[in-house]
């Protein structure tokens, strides 16, 4: 098949053949028609991620139809239309037991455990625990965009910070994580105001639902900016870029008894950022991590876009071809367009 493959980190990934997977018994080979590029790929190419091994596909955001399935697997078929979370559970631990597959102790990510999706075929393991059945309603290059950031973004919202209609929701930062946060507490009923340092992606974050934007670059401080707009602060208050100034700046923008949602990733040097310990103890603040969603929380994200109060196309950015990702990996912390970038072309 062909793939996007990198030999050494940081170098320019090539295009080549490589032998098509193989189904573990527990697992599916699912043949991709659209696949996300998002900053995780970039930072594991980076080696800001310990678990990869060379040489490597990235790539975890993704839709298909099942090629090959493992002799294990009872409730999925070869031609079955479906997606993954990024996080997939083992199905057997305590964690997954709990229902918790989302920090599975021993799970599997495409694109950084083993080979991703930035190729014709990929793996995915323990399929009747990790897969989801798409509706025919939803086309694979939005599926594809819902499997990482989306879904991410929902569980923060709804699962972790329980947001409820006329709650105040700040999100600091408009990437893909962010516009999605946006749009998932909006269709909820809060009040949201986004912030980021580019007017384009403001734009967006506006016409998705913002109630209001700000500009960090056009503020002295945005924590107090927030904070005279909510008079007061924000009940939950989003990472959704994930660096020490937007973490710090969430924490600072809470009304007491806040909740702080970490979904960015702080990774390398920026992993441990000075959290104001002192603000979390006077004002009684919850800080909370959200890592994925799990496959069975699909169903009410599904729902709520089969209904209309969820519309995922609207994040979608421009579609490339296999041989364009290439530079749209490599180039992601100079070039960040708008929107979720989807390979269509394989
Ligand atoms: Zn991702
Ligand atoms: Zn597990």
């Amino acid at each position: 098949m062909k793939a996007v493959v990198y030999e050494s980190f940081s170098a320019t990934p090539k295009i080549m053949n490589v032998e098509d997977p193989t189904p573990e018994n527990h697992g599916v080979v699912i043949k991709v028609e659209a696949t996300g590029v998002c900053r995780s790929d970039w930072h594991g190419w980076m080696r800001h991620d310990p678990d990869i091994v060379l040489p490597h596909v990235p790539g975890h955001e993704f839709a298909g139809i099942i090629e090959a399935v493992g002799k294990n697997v009872q409730g999925f078929k070869v031609g079955d239309r479906v997606t993954v979370p990024f996080v997939s559970g083992c199905g057997s631990c305590p964690e997954c037991h709990g229902g918790n597959h989302q920090v599975c102790g021993n799970q599997t990510q495409p694109g950084f455990t083993h080979w991703g999706s930035f190729a014709e075929y990929v793996s995915i393991h323990h399929a009747d625990v990790n897969l989801v059945t798409l509706p025919e309603t939803i086309d694979f290059t939005t599926a594809a965009s819902l499997g990482c950031r989306f879904v991410t973004s929902f569980r923060a919202v709804v699962d972790q910070g329980k947001v409820s209609a006329g709650q105040w929701v700040a999100v600091h930062g408009c990437g893909g994580v962010g516009l999605s946060a946006i749009m998932i507490a909006n269709s909820i009923g809060a009040n949201v105001i986004a912030v980021d340092v580019t007017d384009d992606k403001l734009e967006l974050a506006k016409a998705l639902g913002a109630y209001a934007t700000i500009n960090a670059t056009n503020v002295a401080d945005v924590a107090e900016a927030i904070k005279e707009i909510t008079r007061g602060g924000a009940h939950v208050s989003i990472d959704a870029l994930g660096h020490p100034t937007t973490c710090i700046n969430s924490i600072k923008s809470l009304k007491k008894l806040g909740k702080h949602v970490q979904v960015g990733l702080l990774l390398a040097e920026q992993a441990t950022p000075p959290i104001p310990m002192n603000l979390v103890i006077a004002h009684e603040l919850e800080i909370i991590g959200s890592h994925g969603m799990q496959a069975f929380r699909y169903d009410a994200m599904l729902a709520m876009i089969k209904s209309g109060k969820l519309s995922p196309e609207k994040l979608l950015g421009q579609t490339i071809s296999l041989e364009e990702s290439i530079a749209t990996l490599t180039n992601m912390d100079k070039i960040n367009p708008p929107g979720v970038t989807i390979v269509t072309h394989f």
